[in-house]
């Protein structure tokens, strides 16, 4: 039935950028890539009720990979695995977005999506790292999830303040969530 979204919507989407709706890093559910997925940690996963967990090296503004929750169904606690096994198996893409880029923009990414890649088999994860993962190991080896998209994007801007050579700043992230919700508020 034609266009979705009303004029008022689309001026919006045109006129506000991601750095106006995003979540601050400070507030987002992270993980440092060196944690070992024990019970505690899983469970913390679980509380924080996102889906998608960035996972750091060193310092929260250094984004490695991504955790989605569906990439735990094959892991025990009782395993300890480290997050780097599965973050390695899993080896979701990560995707940018600059600060100043405007809603309808984003959309326009989100709806293109992008393929996730799965490219190194479980079962020689799992003989070079600890634990063994016996038969959940070979369901997962069977069980590689199909191509999916990303609603998520970390934002970053160009920092050229201050005397040294400009960096990029990660500010937080942003979703598909947020986007919508501002055409929610607008109608
Ligand atoms: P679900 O995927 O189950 O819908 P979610 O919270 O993982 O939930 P969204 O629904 O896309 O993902 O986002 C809801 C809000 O949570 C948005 O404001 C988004 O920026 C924020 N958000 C998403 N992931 C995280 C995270 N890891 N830490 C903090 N905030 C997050
Ligand atoms: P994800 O939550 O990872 O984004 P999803 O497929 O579980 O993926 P949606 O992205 O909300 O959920 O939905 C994508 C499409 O899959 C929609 O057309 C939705 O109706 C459909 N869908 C969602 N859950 C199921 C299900 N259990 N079986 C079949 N189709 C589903």
């Amino acid at each position: 039935c034609g266009d979705p979204y009303s004029d008022l919507s689309k001026g919006v989407l045109r006129c506000r950028t991601v750095e106006d709706v995003l979540t601050p890093l400070e507030d987002c559910f992270m993980l440092d890539a060196g944690t070992v997925l024990d019970f505690g940690v899983l469970a913390s996963i679980m509380q924080s009720g996102h889906t998608r967990i960035p996972v750091y090296e060193e310092e929260r503004s250094n984004i490695v990979d991504m955790l989605y929750l569906k990439d735990l169904a094959f892991v025990d606690p009782e395993d300890c695995t480290p997050l780097s096994t599965i973050t390695r198996f899993y080896n979701h893409p990560l995707h940018f977005v600059f600060n100043d880029t405007k809603l309808d923009a984003v959309l326009e990414e989100f709806k293109r999506g992008t393929q996730m890649s799965v490219s190194v088999p479980w079962v020689s994860l799992f003989q070079t790292g600890p634990g063994n993962m016996g038969e959940a190991q070979q369901a997962a080896t069977c069980a590689s999830p199909p191509p999916g998209k990303s609603h998520l994007a970390i934002v970053q801007k160009v920092n050229n303040e201050g005397e040294g050579d400009p960096f990029y700043e990660v500010l937080g992230l942003v979703t598909l969530e947020d986007v919508i919700e501002e055409v929610i508020k607008s109608e």
